[in-house]
């Protein structure tokens, strides 16, 4: 056992299957959080414990790869808050990969914004009553020198959250909302409010709202022009703060829509407490087995009640990845108010949007 820099601290164990290991490490966690249960203990203080894991398969590798590869799985362990104390994961070999392109993303993100390779694309949202475009949601897409897509979302997202930079890219991409609906407005076309994404690495983030507002206001825009989109997943349990932030929202006269409802586990707590204006229903709730009768009403009765609740609630529901008629002429029938989905229009460059959906 060696202490290497601070809370750090490398093992080297006897080679076992991967659940004794697993569990020998949780135990020797959990001794070391029984001090709380010591009856003289007056605070409590819980340690939570990080593994990283390497299974020394070559004994002629060298320590040092073999440290480096024990810190990588570490670094994919995700402890829920609260009350996990322990969680651990082995490294693969496809570890090294995630790392490098982890690492080319992070150091691009500044090169690529500068040479305008991240973009703004548009996806409409349509009304199911008029068939007119109600809104767009604003989603960004990362080019190559070619305007090929390099990564998507899914790829950069997740790894300018770790880093904390993708504050930069969602102020970016709310900054590039303002001078197209600016635009709109000073060629005299009809202007739809324009949704951004609004990352869970702001909530630590002091006054991001006080930026935004500057900024809408520096373009001169109507604030209900501008729509900020929170999941349910990036506060998790704390939902006087979501509230808060919601109000904080309102208050500089941005509409705010609960983005991705229905993935998470606390929806319907959601929907009492927190004054959004629009729930958007998770594409989740639409994959269902069209074989299966029985679960396919399931899942239409289980949508038709969250839309005429959130009616009942003066909220405005849009559902998210539609991609077949049938479904929209069936949301269309329960009350739904839009639909954005590949059905209508996947996201496109904003020049493109306003051809066909202004
Ligand atoms: P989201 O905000 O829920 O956006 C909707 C996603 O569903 C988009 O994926 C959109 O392209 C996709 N989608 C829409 N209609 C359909 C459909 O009919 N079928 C299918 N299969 N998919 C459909 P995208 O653009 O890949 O973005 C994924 C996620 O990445 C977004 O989910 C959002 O959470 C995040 N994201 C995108 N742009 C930004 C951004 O600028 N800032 C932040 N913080 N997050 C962003
Ligand atoms: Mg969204
Ligand atoms: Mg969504």
């Amino acid at each position: 056992l060696a202490r290497t820099t601070a809370d750090h601290f490398k093992l080297l164990l006897r080679n076992e299957p991967p659940r004794q290991l697993y569990a020998r490490l949780e135990e020797m966690a959990n001794k070391v959080n029984r001090f709380n249960w010591d009856p003289g203990c007056k605070d409590s203080y819980w340690l939570q414990i990080r593994g990283g894991v390497c299974v020394v398969r070559d004994p002629g590798q060298s320590i040092t790869i073999l440290r480096d590869q024990a810190n990588l799985a570490r670094k994919k362990v995700q402890l829920s808050a609260g009350n996990q104390l322990f969680a651990c994961e082995f490294y693969a070999p496809k570890d090294q990969h995630t790392m490098l392109l982890d690492r080319d993303i992070f150091n691009q993100l500044d090169a690529a914004l500068e040479a305008g390779r991240i973009r703004m694309y548009l996806q409409p949202k349509v009304d199911l009553a008029t068939g007119e475009t109600l809104g767009a949601e604003a989603l960004t897409r990362w080019l190559d020198e070619d305007g090929a897509v390099l990564y998507t979302p899914a790829q950069f997202i997740p790894v300018l959250e770790r880093h904390g930079t993708v504050v930069k890219l969602d102020g970016y991409l709310f900054e590039q909302a303002c001078r197209r609906l600016r635009r709109w407005l000073d060629e005299g076309r009809r202007p739809v409010p324009i949704s951004v994404n609004f990352s869970r690495a702001h909530l630590r983030q002091p006054d991001v709202l006080g930026g935004y507002q500057r900024v809408q206001q520096q373009y001169g825009i109507p604030p209900e022009l501008l729509e900020i989109e929170l999941t349910e997943t990036m506060i998790g349990e704390d939902i006087a703060y979501f509230t808060h932030l919601v109000q904080a929202i309102h208050a500089k006269g941005f509409r705010c829509a609960l983005d991705d409802f229905g993935s998470g586990y606390s929806s319907m707590t959601m929907l009492k407490d927190v004054p959004v204006d629009t729930v958007k229903l998770d594409r989740s709730f639409f994959l269902m087995d069209q074989e299966d009768a029985v679960l396919c009403r399931r899942a239409w009765d289980i949508i038709e009640s969250v839309i005429a609740l959130a009616k009942k609630l003066g909220i405005a529901t849009v559902a998210e990845g539609i991609e077949d008629q049938a479904q929209v002429r069936r949301l269309r029938a329960c009350g739904c108010d839009s639909v954005q989905g590949y059905v209508f229009s996947k996201p496109v460059p904003p020049e493109e949007f306003e051809q066909n959906y202004l």
